[in-house]
């Protein structure tokens, strides 16, 4: 087995101390993931409050150093299901507080200079390749909600022989839908294309920098500390292995790793391919759970093969193996290629029963906040979440969320 690898990680990076004594704090923040990195930024930007923020690792060495490195404001659950369960007017909120988020991600590079690490996928919006009608329907359902959401560029490309009309519906030569994919796979039958931003993106980098950018801002207001576990809470306080942290506030940032979200494995793979630059395609082959949804995108010479997730995080040797076996199955079916990958690796991603982020109070502890629960979607999700936090903690009221109707 190959040592599990992203392409991410391969940055120089500070070190932080790990803590060794007591401390107290205005709040305090477990996990220094994006989530915990974000909420760390708009705390400081928003409020006065003093902070430390604990990672049991090194910053950025659970999934925002081990995704696909694929930015998008996007919930991993089709619409049409979310609004037949909320309603229309929360979910639309949703999408509206994750286009912020979006936006904000792409602020906050430019302030701290890291503009480069927003690499648009511009490939006029190439979305989702399907191979049945099944999925192709609720596709379809969900681009009329969208539309409505005024998420107005929400075409379908679909084979001529397929017997389906409706608005932004175009029937096409099998042919075309093929060289748009870029496949050689002749299953697939339709194509979404939809006017959602993407990116790529290093999720890992934009952590380390932006804290680098809050050491020189607020030399004084924050503390943060490397290879310290939290092994328990009580009340306001904080417990590791040689003390404790106690702050009014504690903000729990650990994605899958708390029990309030179930976690499962993902795993990913790069290598460089003939893909065209800025190229990303989703493929949904149909609608059983079982069979790997696949996630492609090629920048900057490295294509990253997305793919299998696993409700057993534990890796085995055998596992690893076969998995990536089945990436290699995909880029031959799909591309005809057969490729030697120069990075494989996994994460973690914390599944929410619902499949939607918790970002808020608990309702029995409040001291306790959660912002977690990447549910395979995570990187702008985390910035709108740790701004959403903020400002709560700052004394504003907000509207209640779609993320924030959980049971504690
Ligand atoms: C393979 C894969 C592909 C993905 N692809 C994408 C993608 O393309 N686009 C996208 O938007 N999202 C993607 N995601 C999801 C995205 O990476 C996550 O949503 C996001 O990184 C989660 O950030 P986080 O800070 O919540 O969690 P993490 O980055 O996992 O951070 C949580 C941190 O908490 C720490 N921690 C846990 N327990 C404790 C404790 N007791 N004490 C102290 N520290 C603790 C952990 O060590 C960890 O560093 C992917 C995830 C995976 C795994």
């Amino acid at each position: 087995m190959d040592t599990p690898r992203s392409p991410w990680q391969e940055i120089a990076t500070t070190a932080w101390p790990s803590l060794k004594k007591d401390l107290q704090s205005d709040v305090a923040i477990v996990g220094g993931g994006i989530s915990g990195i974000a909420t760390l930024f708009y705390l400081l930007t928003l409020t006065d409050k003093q902070i430390v923020l604990v990672e049991r690792g090194k910053i950025g060495c659970g999934a925002t150093g081990n995704n696909a490195g694929f930015a998008w404001a996007h919930i991993e659950r089709p619409v049409s299901e979310l609004v037949e369960e909320f309603g229309f007017e929360p979910v639309k909120e949703a999408f509206l507080e994750l286009d912020h988020g979006w936006d904000e991600y792409i602020r906050i590079h430019k302030l701290i200079g890291l503009e480069n690490n927003v690499e648009p996928l511009d490939n006029s919006g190439l979305g989702f390749g399907f191979t049945d009608t099944a999925t192709l329907e609720r596709s379809l359902q969900d681009g009329a909600l969208f539309r409505k959401m005024g998420r107005k560029k929400w075409e379908f490309f679909i084979s001529e022989e397929i017997e389906m009309e409706g608005e932004g519906i175009h029937r096409v030569p099998r042919e075309v839908i093929l060289e748009k994919l870029q496949t050689k796979d002749p299953s697939y039958i339709g194509l979404l294309y939809d006017s959602v931003d993407r990116a790529r993106t290093n999720s890992y980098l934009f952590c380390h920098r932006l804290l680098q950018y809050l050491k020189n801002r607020f030399p004084d207001r924050f503390e943060v500390y490397e290879q310290t576990e939290i092994t328990q809470i009580e009340k306001n306080t904080l417990k590791f292995s040689s003390g404790t942290i106690t702050a009014d506030v504690l903000v729990i940032c650990t994605n899958g790793y708390s029990k309030k979200a179930a976690p499962r494995a993902a795993y990913a793979a790069a290598c460089s391919t003939s893909l065209p630059n800025d190229y990303s395609a989703a493929f949904i082959t149909h609608q059983d759970p079982s069979v790997p949804y696949w996630h492609v995108t090629n920048c900057d010479s490295l294509t990253i093969f997305a793919g299998p997730e696993y409700a057993n995080p534990a890796l085995d040797l055998d596992e690893w193996n076969k998995t990536f076996a089945l990436i290699t199955q995909f880029t031959q079916r799909t591309y005809h290629f057969n490729p030697t990958f120069q990075y494989q690796w996994y994460g973690i991603m914390g599944y929410t029963p619902t499949g939607l982020r918790w970002v808020g109070q608990d309702r029995q502890n409040p001291h306790i906040w959660y912002n977690l629960g990447c549910n395979g979607i995570g990187i702008v999700h985390a910035v709108a979440s740790g701004e959403r936090i903020a400002r709560l903690l700052n004394g504003e009221t907000l509207k209640p969320s779609l993320f924030s109707q959980f049971q504690s």
